[in-house]
């Protein structure tokens, strides 16, 4: 059997099943802040670079809330500090 890609949600780790409702979060770095784009999950934009797979709308919170707070406690030095 081929090998399976297995998603699970970057926040919790959760294994994404058939139906779910997902979201697929990307963060975009930019010199003055951090843009957060939201769309519905789908397989070839989790491929996309930068996406986050999400599990639903608590994880969703969970990442707005750590996204936009670390942002706020560590300035303008969050973009290079927290690029990955
Ligand atoms: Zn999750």
């Amino acid at each position: 059997m081929a090998t399976r890609l297995i998603t699970v949600c970057d926040l919790c780790g959760t294994e994404k099943k058939e139906v779910n409702h997902w979201f697929l979060v990307r963060l975009m770095h930019y010199t003055d802040g951090i843009d957060m784009k939201i769309s519905r999950y789908s397989d070839s934009k989790a491929l996309r670079p930068g996406a986050k797979a999400i599990c639903g709308q608590s994880c969703l919170h969970k990442i707005v809330s750590q996204t936009f707070d670390s942002q706020l406690i560590t300035g303008d030095d969050a973009i290079s500090s927290h690029a990955r």
